[in-house]
């Protein structure tokens, strides 16, 4: 049965983006906390009414690695979505808090995403369009699983009707015109995870240079607090004076003080090489390094496929295990 607006209470926000807020709810009915996700909809009666019907295409994805969907419903100039609250909150969000990802960390989230973006496009052939690090989520059960994916066409242009959303882990040819393919997923994916594990978008007008201020604050690498290995370290004991300097969102991007017009991002994504895995500070496994390389060819022909890029060293290599992602997610959260 899906749930309905008035089966729930509001029980704190968790986060606002572009088009819409997301609040922790309590499910009187069921009994258990959700999340709710209103989104603006500039658009008329039928139209809404049409997306409304587009979103239940979510109620036939079941996968581990796309979140949960609990129902969708009106709320004045919105819609509302309700879908399974992750409790460690997006990556974005983990980064910005903690700092860099731990690379082994990391390696599990490409893999984790892949696989969602597999079960997509192979079971209902949807590309999902916005990959970045605010729409994977991780839970303290140490799963990873990606939301936010575009299932419906007219929520898709009533969104894109309201405001200019520029997105920043667009692929070059996406930016030139082509149309959305799973390659451009995969695009977006290698900037989220070169992301992920320098703590900082990679995209920076100083970015061959070697930016005097990446990692500024984080002279230590980060370790996966691996409960066979050393004991959980505290990664944000240090650095918690330095998070609200992290909250800042946009393209007001570290490097010196640089930043970048949209424009100039845009124009750079499509005439410069593309970003590459690699920090003054810290070594990156080479495996690492090559399936990134993998995901950021400019040449959607060249770049490679989900299933390929799962089938590489670096993914199933991996002696990460769900446990340890579990003891890191708890990690992430436990300093606050
Ligand atoms: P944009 O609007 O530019 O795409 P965004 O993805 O951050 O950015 P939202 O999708 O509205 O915007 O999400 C806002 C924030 O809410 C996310 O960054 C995340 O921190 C939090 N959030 C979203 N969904 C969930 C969820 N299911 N469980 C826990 N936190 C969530
Ligand atoms: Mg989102």
């Amino acid at each position: 049965d899906l749930v309905k607006d008035e089966d729930l209470e509001i029980l704190a926000e968790l986060g606002a983006g572009n088009g819409g807020t997301v609040t922790k709810v309590w499910n009187k009915k069921r009994g258990c906390v959700m999340a709710r996700k209103l989104i603006l909809v500039d658009a008329k009666p039928s139209v809404r009414k049409q997306i409304l019907r587009e979103l239940q295409i979510m109620n036939d994805c079941n996968s581990p690695y796309i979140v949960g969907y609990y129902g969708c419903f009106p709320v004045d100039v919105h819609v509302g979505v309700v879908i399974e609250l992750m409790d460690a909150g997006s990556l974005n969000d983990i980064y910005r808090q903690n700092g860099p990802i731990p690379i082994e960390v990391v390696g599990k989230v490409a893999e984790a995403v892949l696989h969602g973006l597999m079960y997509l496009y192979d079971v209902h052939r949807i590309i999902h369009r916005d990959i970045k690090p605010s729409n994977i989520l991780a839970n303290t059960n140490g799963e990873i699983k990606i939301c936010d994916f575009g299932v419906s066409g007219e929520l898709i242009n009533s969104i894109a009707n309201t405001f200019v959303g520029t997105s920043t882990y667009m692929s070059p040819e996406r930016i030139q015109g082509a149309p959305y393919t799973i390659k451009s997923d995969v695009w977006s994916l290698g900037i989220s995870l070169i992301e992920l594990a320098l703590g900082r978008f990679p995209f920076t007008d100083s970015q061959d240079q070697e930016s005097e201020s990446e990692d500024e604050d984080f002279d230590e690498d980060p370790t996966l607090p691996l409960n066979t290995q050393r004991p959980k370290i505290s990664m944000s004991a240090s650095n918690s004076d330095k998070k609200e300097k992290r909250k800042s969102k946009g393209v007001s991007l570290a490097g010196g003080g640089h930043t970048m017009s949209i424009l100039d991002l845009l124009q750079h994504i499509v005439n410069e090489p593309a970003p590459k895995l690699v920090s003054r500070k810290r070594d990156f496994p080479e495996e690492a390094k090559v399936f990134v390389e993998d995901c950021l060819y400019k040449d959607p022909g060249q770049r490679k496929s989900p299933q390929d890029l799962l089938a590489s060293d670096w993914i199933s290599n991996s002696k990460v295990t769900q446990e340890d992602l579990k003891i890191w997610a708890q990690s992430t959260i436990s300093q606050d």
